[in-house]
């Protein structure tokens, strides 16, 4: 028996444009990035957005198990894309399902052109993404964390990988939905980024558009992920600080 049952909210966006969590159309969740977090991963980062908690973890380049997956030419690029059970409103049953198989192959693909595979012939990268709280944006979420674990891992790239979702509510269209409007809104659309040349590595959409509404969600999360890119940029000069205090019992 479902625990939580989700209630759409009665208007998800006024007259005025005003969304249900106070936003304007055109403006972002706060996002906080850090970088290096986790000491076991040879790189790592974390990334809270809206109400969403993400750790990316990379490993490698390292020797490919099993052996008949090596590429003598290449390095091969995996990622998964992983919901904690306690992640989601209702408990999500633990292990891979078609939609978490889904979105570590979207991830992958959307990271993969960054990366010089060339240079790790015969080895294999590992991106891992788990997911401990979500609130919509979880695949986009994940893609900017694995882009500044790989780069913490110190991976030859061609640039980094940014990521925001863009939507339509009625005929607002949005940046960056929320769990709501994710779940009641007319249009989700995904989209990444390879930075510098901004060639799209990853787009998305399951709601109807018009043209010219998709122009404008393009525009609006092209300039989203420009946002992100500089935050990345800063998040990754800028490392992780462990602050440490006893107190003394005299
Ligand atoms: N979600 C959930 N249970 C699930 C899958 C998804 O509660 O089993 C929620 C979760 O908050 C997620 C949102 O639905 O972030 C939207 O999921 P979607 O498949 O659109 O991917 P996302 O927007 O997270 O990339």
């Amino acid at each position: 028996m479902p625990l939580y049952i989700e209630k759409k909210p009665e208007v998800l966006i006024t007259e005025e444009g005003i969304r249900t969590d106070g936003r304007k159309p055109r403006e972002l969740r706060p996002v906080r990035m850090t970088v290096g977090i986790l000491d076991k991963a040879d790189g790592s980062a974390f990334i809270e957005w809206g109400g969403n908690r993400i750790l990316a973890a990379v490993f490698g380049p390292r020797e490919v198990h099993p052996k008949h997956l090596v590429l003598p030419d290449k390095a091969l690029i995996r990622a998964r894309y992983n919901m904690a059970p306690f992640s989601t409103p209702e408990r999500k049953r633990p292990g891979p399902d078609r939609r978490s198989i889904e979105l570590s192959k979207v991830i992958r693909e959307a990271l993969r052109p960054a990366i010089f595979v060339e240079n790790y012939p015969g080895s294999v990268i590992d991106i891992f993404i788990e997911v401990l709280r979500s609130d919509a944006g979880t695949r986009v979420a994940g893609v900017n964390a694995a882009s500044m674990a790989l780069a913490n891992a110190g991976i030859a790239m061609k640039g980094l990988v940014a990521a925001c979702a863009v939507g339509r509510v009625g005929d607002f269209v949005i940046c960056d939905p929320n769990h709501d409007e994710d779940m009641w809104g007319d249009a989700d659309m995904p989209m990444a980024m390879l930075m510098e040349s901004e060639e799209i590595t990853l787009l998305q959409t399951d709601g109807p558009m018009t043209e010219s509404q998709f122009k404008e969600a393009l525009e609006l999360g092209r300039n989203a992920i420009r946002f992100l890119y500089e935050m990345q940029k800063e998040a990754l000069k800028r490392p992780y600080q462990v602050i440490e205090r006893s107190v003394r019992g005299d």
